[in-house]
């Protein structure tokens, strides 16, 4: 049926749109009624159904009668042989680091290394802390606390340490796993009456990794459990690594002795990415993509752009050059500035939509409490001049205005009273662990 239909496609589509779009699916199965089409990727997929959903149901109709609907999924092609072919949503190819070990660990990215994270000022200190406790010297950070919003690099930086200890040290034992599965796991042990063999395990680790560990929060056997691993590895001296997306006194519904002893050790933040942090992370991608892509031509200012356009997280910006490259490699045309507007159209527009600095202006009012029209006014007092800085500096984080622009949305004030705004408190997030939770915070609800 489905060569028959592929036939009546050519025809009607052409024989290079034919190869592009309709090739590589694969007719699935049909079921009452119901035609199911798969596609290697979610790319691909969006573009057929938007153009080619109602030929393929009628040259379907037209090979078997009983066809009346159409579904069209994204089911990975099993390792793709040959053909370049887009690479944008096939699932990541997880290896699993250090198969020699009986402990639950979840598999590690082989993409998520320390060679592959860009450092830049955003970032610096989770790097550095994440480097340290990798390489394990005398003092180490115990537990190194890491967060940050979403996108922003801390289940890369995780992989990355629990990679470096394997290889360097595999000797110890490292389990790395998200907190829903140290919940899964432990619920499962309840259950099936292990308790006993789930603390053997996980007290018996040299290092234990809990990523995303807001989500016990209120999940209050789990908790307990967790409490009591931690505090045990601790008193051994073993090396604890957490992340979460938010401060340990910002997550809700977690019992207090479990968050004085999460701030025990060494907490830090990653922040948003700047705009150079951003053209850092794009350009990193683009010397892969080279080896992917060779001969794929990226026209000057297109990286500029993006850095200055897709400001939510790093996750949004690698999504975008990926969909750029298999766009690009599809109809086999340069990117370039239009290429990149026309590919992209929906995520440079719901970025537009982001946040406006008067939504900025207004929140952080709110925040510290000061007028709307203070904090854009001339009051040089400290109590309105912090505030204002703080504003600033998110303005700068969170839209793609440029310093003049921000200065005037600031009263009239001259990009150079900006650029010292935003450093001033660059400045300080870092020592300020107040200031470094209200941006953080504020951030989060501006960007919710
Ligand atoms: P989080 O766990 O904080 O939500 P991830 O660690 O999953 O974020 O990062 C999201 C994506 O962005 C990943 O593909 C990661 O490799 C990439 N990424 C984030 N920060 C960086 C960086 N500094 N350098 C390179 N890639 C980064
Ligand atoms: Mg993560």
């Amino acid at each position: 049926i489905w060569g028959r239909a592929q036939e009546e496609l050519r025809k009607r589509i052409g024989a290079s749109n034919f190869t592009t779009w309709i090739e590589p699916l694969r007719l699935a199965k049909i079921e009452d009624g119901q035609a199911e089409i798969t596609c290697p990727t979610r790319f691909m997929c969006d573009w057929v159904k938007r153009h080619y959903a109602e030929n393929i149901l009628r040259g379907l109709k037209d090979a078997d009668g009983t066809v009346t609907r159409l579904n069209i999924k994204v089911v990975a092609a099993s390792a793709a042989p040959g053909k370049a072919a887009p690479r944008q949503s096939v699932p990541r190819v997880r290896k699993p680091a250090a198969p020699d070990s009986d402990l639950p660990t979840a598999p590690l990215d082989s993409r998520f290394t320390f060679e592959n994270f860009v450092v830049g000022k955003p970032n610096e200190l989770a790097h550095a802390a994440a480097r340290r406790v990798a390489d394990g010297g005398p003092v180490t950070f115990n537990p190194l606390f890491l967060y940050g919003g979403v996108g922003l690099g801390k289940t890369h930086l995780m992989h990355a340490i629990a990679r470096e200890i394997m290889t360097r040290r595999p000797d110890q034992k490292v389990l790395y796993l998200s907190a829903e599965q140290f919940m899964y796991r432990f619920i499962q042990a309840l259950r099936e009456r292990q308790t006993m063999g789930f603390k053997e395990i996980f007290r018996n680790v040299d290092v234990l990794m809990v990523d995303d560990v807001q989500f016990i929060a209120g999940k209050d056997s789990t908790q307990e459990e967790f409490f009591h691993t931690f505090n045990f590895l601790i008193d051994q001296g073993k090396q604890i690594v957490i992340s979460a997306d938010r401060a340990p006194g910002e997550i809700k519904d977690l019992e207090d002795r479990i968050k004085s002893r999460l701030q025990s050790g060494l907490i830090v933040d990653l922040h948003p990415a700047d705009y150079e942090l951003r053209l850092g992370i794009l350009q990193s991608k683009v010397d892969h993509y080279l080896t992917q892509y060779p001969g794929l031509q990226i026209a000057p200012g297109v990286l500029e752009f993006l850095a200055h356009r897709i400001t939510s997280n790093v996750r949004v910006l690698e999504g975008a050059l990926t969909r750029l490259y298999a766009f690009a490699s599809l109809v086999g045309r340069e990117i370039t500035l239009d290429l990149t507007q026309e590919c992209l159209a929906d995520i440079l527009r719901a970025s537009d939509r982001r946040v406006s600095i008067e939504d900025i202006q207004r929140r952080v009012a709110e925040h510290y409490n000061v007028r709307f029209a203070d904090l854009i006014g001339p009051k040089r007092v400290r109590a309105v001049a912090r505030p204002r800085q703080v504003a600033m500096y998110l303005a700068k984080q969170l839209t793609s205005r440029s310093l003049p622009e921000i200065g005037r949305r600031f009263g009239g004030r001259d990009h150079t009273t900006i650029m010292h705004g935003v450093r001033k408190v660059e400045e300080l997030r870092d020592n300020d662990r107040q200031l470094s939770e209200d941006l953080d915070l504020l951030s989060r609800l501006l960007q919710a």
